[in-house]
């Protein structure tokens, strides 16, 4: 009997110890778990909620609680360089004592999420009118502005923009749609010059609907077959004639009509879609300058404007091979016009391209020169055959012994000691044109011979 109740406590213990370990590591794999649960909405440097948090705690207020609330944005302006000058210490620093301020800086009942980079939100359950909301971020804005004294750097300053959006109970609109809504705002609230904040309203709304429109019309632009090359001519003073021209994109959009290259290049490169776009344009300008060549002017070219996105593609050089090939067009009969802003971007690249763009045939021209950042730097560094000068240049122009006028013969002069041609853009008037002769520029475009026109008006123009 004894051994048997011995041998019983002896699986008991075995058996309340497997037990007790079991639910050891169970508890142990909870808390695990709740803690990579908290962790997955935690921001880990501020220890504040991060989007996610923000996402859950608005989606609570608006479809559990269905409370009124204000939302906040605030995007500290080009925190990166700060990262970049004072170093990643010190921009953490920073980054942890924007989030106390935020959190401890006002009275009223409020959450503090860090969302992003540089970006923090704030949320206000309860009702607010528009004024109201905007006191408090200007409050919010106040907070930021304050210099911050770094342990590691001088006395640093922030500029921030914000985003305001009022939230009401019987709105439809989910979580995600209310942050876009207030994210949109803080975009908007760059571009005013009043206060460093806008408010969510239904014509900004409108406005974001205008511009997602815009975009999606962009994107099928190609396809429906809406752009279109226009040309400008270029005369050349040595020759007497027109030599080349310059082609310009231009999209007749079906819902929004024609609309500016200036309004929508920045939107074809900031999608990608500028590297399908481009070699559109650049096959079109082959196949327009070879017909016109084999119509009488064998020895015509065409400018095309490459954007520094696709200059910098890696597949750029292989694709415009494949375009001369399947177009026929001689190399020589292209030029590629380049911004500088190039340079800025990653010059090696650029020199290495360039002068592979070369290599094939096909020659470079600097466009838009003087309203850069190297200007002169970047003559030297890139081989270009054209110099084509901005005409902010020809804006006090009004005689030969003006000071505009001695700018541009230093350039002219700098020009053909690279062996570059100069190409002024935007000549108006009779006036300019023989100034600019007197002067020693090569060559002409503007309005004074013809705005940029369709191919078949640019064949009358030669
Ligand atoms: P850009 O390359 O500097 O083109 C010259 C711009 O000046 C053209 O505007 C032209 O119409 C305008 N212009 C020409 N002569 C005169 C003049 O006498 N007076 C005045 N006030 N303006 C004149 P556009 O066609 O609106 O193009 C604007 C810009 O859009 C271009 O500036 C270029 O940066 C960009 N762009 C146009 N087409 C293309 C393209 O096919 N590809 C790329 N990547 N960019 C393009
Ligand atoms: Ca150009
Ligand atoms: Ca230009």
């Amino acid at each position: 009997m004894e051994k048997m109740s011995a041998k019983r406590w002896h699986y008991t213990i075995i058996a309340s110890m497997v037990l007790l370990t079991s639910i050891g590591s169970y508890l142990y794999i909870l808390k695990l778990e709740k803690r990579q649960q908290r962790a997955a909405r935690q921001d880990a440097l501020t220890q504040l909620g991060n989007l996610v948090r923000l996402e859950e705690d608005v989606n609570y207020l608006q479809l559990v609680k269905r409370k009124p609330y204000t939302i906040i944005l605030l995007n500290l302006l080009e925190f990166k360089n700060i990262n970049n000058w004072a170093g990643y210490e010190s921009g953490n620093q920073i980054l942890m004592e924007v989030g106390k301020r935020l959190s401890v800086g006002i009275v009223e009942k409020h959450t503090t999420y860090r969302i992003g980079g540089g970006e923090f939100a704030v949320l206000f359950p309860g009702t607010r009118t528009r004024e109201q909301a905007e006191e408090i971020t200007a409050n919010l804005c106040g907070l930021i502005q304050r210099p911050f004294e770094s342990e590691y750097h001088e006395t640093v300053r922030l500029k921030v923009y914000a985003g305001i959006r009022n939230a009401v109970v019987n709105s439809k609109d989910k979580a995600a749609q209310i942050i876009h809504d207030v994210v949109f705002a803080c975009q908007e609230a760059r571009h005013l010059t009043t206060a460093p904040y806008a408010y969510f309203t239904d014509e900004l709304g409108q406005l974001d609907s205008e511009r997602k429109l815009f975009v999606k019309e962009l994107s099928e632009a190609l396809n429906r077959g809406e752009f279109k090359l226009v040309y400008q001519p270029i005369f050349s003073f040595q020759e007497d004639r027109f030599v080349s021209f310059e082609s310009l994109l231009r999209w007749d959009s079906g819902e929004f009509g024609l609309v500016s290259p200036i309004e929508f290049i920045p939107l074809l490169e900031e999608s990608g879609m500028i590297l399908e776009v481009g070699d559109w344009i650049i096959q079109e300008a082959a196949l327009q300058v070879s017909k016109w060549r084999s119509e009488g002017f064998p020895e015509l070219y065409v400018t095309v404007n490459v954007s520094v996105k696709q200059l910098l593609d890696e597949s750029f050089l292989s694709r415009v091979q494949d375009i001369l090939l399947e177009t026929k067009a001689s190399p020589d009969s292209l030029v590629f016009e380049i911004t500088e802003s190039v340079v800025v971007e990653d010059s090696e690249k650029a020199l290495a391209t360039v002068t592979k763009l070369n290599d094939l045939g096909i020659s470079t021209a600097l466009d838009d020169f003087g309203t850069g950042y190297s200007s002169l730097a970047i003559l030297s560094l890139l081989p270009f055959q054209y110099l084509k000068v901005d005409r902010t240049f020809l804006d006090d122009l009004d005689s030969a012994d003006s000071q505009a006028a001695s700018v541009l013969r230093g350039i002219v002069s700098i020009a053909s000691g690279l062996s570059q041609l100069t190409i002024m853009e935007g000549v108006e008037t009779k006036e300019q044109l023989d100034l600019l002769k007197e002067i020693g520029a090569d060559r002409i475009q503007g309005y004074y011979f013809s705005k940029p026109v369709p191919p078949n008006q640019a064949f009358e123009l030669l």
